[in-house]
């Protein structure tokens, strides 16, 4: 189906062609049709499924042609909720590309906390169509008389799970009870739980369910390998992989964020420049580590999982699971982070002795095997 078919303005078409895409992914082509019906949905779409593009054009095509947006309003009509301050970057930085090319420029605002207020409350000041925010800056914003959220017609909780995750279900509350009772929302999780369907009940009327599988098809084209080595082989074998590969770009995940600076300063120790990005770090720092990466001014970031979820990095060749994620979803969604859009790409799993049980657990719960090297050290 090509994208003429979603009835989309010509703006958003031109935004397409200009972006190289040709035609719109699955999720795209089930959510974008009844979103612009004006229907609440609740989307289960894998990470690089193109979920954002799915969320944003009916967003962006309803702000453009409501009349209601030649009024000069101060209110947004709409709101993106996310967990993270780089998803919100991200989204941003999105939906200002896809309305590059609307007849009439939508004023896109963001709310996040870990950097100065001010800045967003003159922002705001000026005006907002659509605002993309964490949940606790956008309430501190509602609270100082910066921001009403009275005219808002459309709502998109984007990660519902990973909010929940960040324990941001107070927030969730007072939001909700500021919102008007006629409006759209649009909800997507990677997956579903009871405390994601009670946010259903509270936010959604009537909603339509829909699963998207192409995610686990985009997974596909990763090649995934478990190297099992013992723990305190990890660190050379890194140095040897990053020296040997001529990967472009490489993400490394890691179980926290002092093993995050660890690892960096080892790197450094050894001549590898790398920087670590992780909850600990202060705003700046993790702007900087994230534009880096992204410019490709930096070769290797390494990171916790607060970044595994819809970060997009364009081209990224290689993740390395320095140490195993957790719980199997998080495993998804750092392998994610490459074989983006369809690409293939490649990830890498260091595991030692007391993790292979886990990697089993794993390999279990997304339904694959990966292919297992045993990685004999001289002493
Ligand atoms: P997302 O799951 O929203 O983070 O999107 C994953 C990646 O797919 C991003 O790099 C998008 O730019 C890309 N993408 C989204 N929609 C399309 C499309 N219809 N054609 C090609 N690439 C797309």
């Amino acid at each position: 189906m090509p994208f003429s078919h979603l009835s989309l303005c010509p703006g958003l078409e031109l935004a397409f062609a200009s972006l190289g895409y040709s035609r719109p992914f699955p999720v795209q082509e089930q959510a974008i049709p009844a979103a612009l019906a004006g229907q609440d949905l609740v989307v289960h779409a894998q990470t690089g499924s193109g979920k954002t593009v799915a969320f944003l054009a009916p967003l962006l095509h309803l702000l453009a042609t409501d009349e209601a947006g030649t009024l000069p309003s101060h209110a947004p009509r709409a709101l993106v909720l996310v967990p993270t301050r780089e998803l919100a970057m991200q989204v941003r930085d999105r939906a200002t590309e896809l309305a590059r090319h609307l007849p009439l420029p939508l004023r896109i605002r963001t709310a996040f906390g870990g950097v100065s207020v001010n800045p967003q409350m003159l922002a705001l000041r000026r005006g907002a169509d659509l605002i993309i925010a964490t949940p606790g800056r956008l309430l501190d914003l509602v609270r100082q008389n910066a921001l009403s959220l009275g005219a808002l017609r459309h709502l998109v909780i984007d990660e519902a799970d990973k909010l929940l995750e960040l324990g941001f279900s107070d927030e969730m509350d007072a939001i909700k009870r500021l919102l008007p009772a006629q409006r759209q929302t649009l909800m997507f999780s990677a997956t579903m739980n009871t405390a994601v369907q009670e946010i259903v009940h509270a936010f959604l009327k009537a909603p339509l369910t829909l699963h998207v599988e192409a995610g686990l098809d985009l997974a596909v084209a990763i090649e995934e390998t478990a190297y099992l080595l013992p723990q305190e082989h990890k660190g050379p074998f890194l140095r040897e992989l990053l020296a040997r590969e001529k990967w472009s770009q490489v993400l490394v995940f890691v179980a926290s964020g002092r093993r995050a600076d660890n690892v960096v300063r080892k790197l450094g120790n050894n001549g590898i420049r790398a920087l670590s990005l992780h909850g600990d770090k202060s705003q700046s720092a993790r702007i900087d580590a994230m534009e880096q990466f992204r410019s490709g001014s930096l070769r290797i970031l390494v990171a916790t999982d607060l970044i595994s979820r819809g970060i997009d990095i364009s081209g990224l060749a290689c993740v390395i699971n320095y140490d195993l994620p957790r719980s199997p979803r998080d495993y998804i969604h750092r392998v994610g982070r490459t074989g983006r859009a369809g690409q293939s790409g490649i990830a890498l799993s260091l595991v030692g002795p007391e993790e292979e049980a886990h990697l089993g657990l794993i390999e279990k719960k997304v339904g694959r095997r990966f292919l297992k090297e045993r990685l004999a050290f001289n002493a």
